[in-house]
């Protein structure tokens, strides 16, 4: 299949790939484009991404990507959207390819990739796609909402029928943001869209969420993983760990897939998590100067531990293997359940659960992996 020339902004970032997912040629073309007759997809080499056309670039969520071509189709595109989901899954993604979609200018399959909408789109300066802006790196303040939507919204669209505006960790929105954006939403221009992109749909005003529709994003089956996994280059000795691990968060896995120390990492883990009743203090304490070296996928570290002491408890309350994340270490998990009760199992839970919450609240990384080590070893 041949493919047209797309422009794109940041060209460097772009490494050409043929329909067989190879990597057929490795040079930086100037324009961002591939004229080679057998090439289909563009990859981003530092997301890792195929980037694909249209809702194909996201892995799974059938039912909110049907919703949106339904919409599209009968033009009953509503002013409001929130996209709900952890980080990782896709939010961004969909939000992106729909709002090309609504702009495509295409007659036949949209987005056509072809059209000036399109093109403007790929080179990410689609000026009628706003991506809301905040000062503050910890909250979207009123005056964000103000500045970057309500007074914006206002001016008309440059070329497009609509004008659309996506919000990032929306679920960042202070009351008085929300309540400055509630007016906009319940009386938008005809061709204003909004879409909340949040992790957390509930924090929302009821206000907000009553004028909205609300997309809940689900994890992507083991199956659909996998098969992106596959076509993404990355070892397949690597995969069933990814698969597991990620919990149907595509953009987990990815992450992993890319850390150099994920395979060490989980060794060390493993190793911790399954010898941490016959370690003594001194070792298991010097088990913190190897965390220290994981510090930025800590968060990682966390909820592998959290997901293996969940297996231990389901082990343990129901006996059923078929039950595990971790089927093929059920001999161990066994083994650490034997040696705890429930009440403890649930403690360590916690305790990692506090593990994460004192790391946001920047309490010092050593004597926070102390406490929770300790808390490992309990009986
Ligand atoms: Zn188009």
């Amino acid at each position: 299949m041949a493919t047209e020339v797309r422009q794109l902004m940041d060209t460097e970032n772009y490494v050409c790939y043929n329909i067989r997912g190879h990597r057929s040629h490795e040079e930086v073309f100037l324009l961002g484009a591939c004229s080679e007759a057998d090439c289909e997809y563009l990859i981003d080499e530092k997301k890792g991404g195929v980037f694909m056309a249209g809702f194909d670039s996201v892995v799974g969520n059938k039912q909110i990507k049907e919703h949106f071509e339904k919409a599209i189709q009968l033009n009953k595109i509503s002013h409001g959207y929130i996209l709900n989901g952890e980080d990782g899954m896709g939010k961004m993604e969909l939000a992106k390819s729909f709002a090309q979609m609504v702009q495509c200018e295409g007659t036949g399959e949209k987005p056509c990739m072809n059209c000036h909408s399109c093109k403007q789109f790929l080179s990410g300066n689609h000026p009628d796609i706003i991506y809301v802006r905040h000062e503050k790196p910890g909250v979207i303040g009123v005056d964000d909402v103000r500045t970057g939507i309500n007074s914006d919204i206002l001016i008309k669209p440059y070329s497009s029928p609509y004008k659309i505006y996506i919000v990032d960790e929306a679920e960042k929105m202070s009351v008085q943001a929300q309540n400055a954006l509630l007016k906009t939403i319940e009386e938008p221009p005809s061709y204003g869209i909004i879409m909340l992109l949040t992790s957390n749909a509930e924090g929302f005003l009821p206000t907000i969420l009553s004028r909205c529709i609300v997309l809940n994003l689900k994890p992507v089956s083991d199956e659909e993983m996998e098969a992106y996994l596959n076509q993404q280059n990355i070892p397949s000795d690597c995969i069933p760990t990814l698969v597991k691990f990620s919990r149907g968060n595509v953009g987990k896995a990815m992450r992993m897939a890319q850390s150099e120390s994920f395979t060490a990492m989980i060794d060390q883990i493993m190793t911790v998590l399954k010898r941490a009743d016959q370690m003594n203090i001194h070792e298991l304490l010097g088990f913190i100067t190897i965390l220290t070296g994981y510090k930025l996928e800590i968060k990682d570290c966390l909820d592998f531990m959290q997901m293996w002491y969940r297996d231990v408890l389901m082990l343990k309350a129901t006996n059923d293997l078929n039950l595990l994340i971790f089927k093929e270490e059920y001999a161990a998990i066994r083994e650490v359940g034997n040696k705890k009760s429930y009440e403890t199992i649930e403690k360590i839970i916690q305790a990692i659960d506090t593990a994460k919450r004192r790391l946001d609240a920047n309490v010092n990384f050593e004597l926070t992996m102390e406490i929770l080590l300790l808390a490992m070893k309990e009986k």
